[in-house]
C-alpha cells in the first residue's frame, strides 16, 4: 500500500514510517499541515495516518480538504488520549477510524489493513477475480485452487491490476503506486515490464487467463473478459 504518514513528532514518524516500511509498504512523511495537504493533493494514497495536533494548524483539516476534493484513501486518525471530540468529528466528516496514543505498531497495521480492505474489496479478506482467489490475510494467491507463489511486488500489482481492472493503467502510476517517491526517475520504467512479465507468466503456468494486456505507448489494462 502507499501511505502518507502525518505526524510532527519525528521521532515517532520515523518509528511509524520504519515499521510500516518494513512490512512491504511504501511511505511518505508530512511534518506539518501544509506539506500534508500539498501532498495529498499530487499523490494518491491508499491511506492516510493523522496526527491531529500538527504546529501549523489542525489535522482535521487535511479531512475537511480531501472530503472537498474528493479525494479517495482511508484515513486513520492518530489522537492524543484527552481529545474525544477530535476522534467525534474527525469520524464524522470522513475519517475511517482512529488510534489512541500510545499505540502498538502491530495494532497500527492491523487498522491500515482493515481500512484498505473495507475500502477496496467490502471488508473481504478473500477477493475473488474468476479463476483467481486472493486470501490478503496470508497475501496468498491461488489460481483455480492451486498456491502460485508471487513476490510482494508481483502480488501488490495483481491487487493494483484488480482494483483498477479494464482501466488503463500507466506505466508511472504503477510505478508510484508500487515504488512511491524512493525510485530514481529514468524515462523508461522499464523495469515495470519484467514485474508485468513475470506475474502473467505465473498466472497463465496455472492455467490461468491472461488478463493483462500491453496498451501499446500508454501501459497496461486488466480486462475482465
Ligand atoms: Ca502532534
Amino acid at each position: 500500500m502507499k501511505l502518507l504518514i502525518v505526524e510532527d513528532d519525528r521521532s515517532l514518524s520515523r518509528s511509524i514510517n520504519d515499521y510500516l516500511k518494513m512490512e512491504g509498504h511504501i511511505c511518505e512523511v508530512a511534518l506539518t499541515l501544509n506539506e500534508a495537504v500539498q501532498k495529498a493533493d499530487i499523490n494518491k494514497y491508499d491511506c492516510v495516518i493523522l496526527d491531529i495536533g500538527l504546529p501549523d494548524g489542525n489535522g482535521l483539516d487535511l479531512i475537511r480538504e480531501m472530503k472537498s476534493k474528493k479525494l479517495t484513501g482511508g484515513i486513520l486518525i492518530l489522537s492524543a488520549k484527552s481529545s474525544l471530540d477530535d476522534k467525534l468529528i474527525g469520524l464524522k466528516i470522513g475519517a475511517d477510524d482512529y488510534l489512541t496514543k500510545p499505540f502498538h505498531f502491530a495494532e497500527l497495521s492491523a487498522r491500515i489493513n482493515s481500512i484498505h480492505r473495507r475500502n477496496n474489496y467490502l471488508g473481504l479478506n478473500e477477493i475473488t477475480f474468476n479463476e483467481i482467489r486472493i486470501n490478503t490475510e496470508d497475501n496468498q494467491v491461488y489460481v483455480h485452487d492451486k498456491l502460485i507463489i508471487l513476490t510482494k511486488k508481483e502480488y501488490d500489482l495483481l491487487l493494483f491490476f484488480i482494483a483498477n481492472r479494464n482501466r488503463i493503467i500507466t506505466k508511472e502510476s504503477i510505478v508510484e503506486h508500487l515504488w512511491g517517491d524512493n525510485v530514481i526517475l529514468t524515462d523508461s520504467f522499464d523495469f515495470v515490464y519484467t514485474h508485468v512479465k513475470n506475474l502473467r507468466k505465473k498466472i497463465v503456468a496455472s492455467e490461468g487467463r491472461n488478463y493483462i494486456k500491453c496498451i501499446y505507448g500508454f501501459g497496461y489494462k486488466f480486462i475482465d473478459s
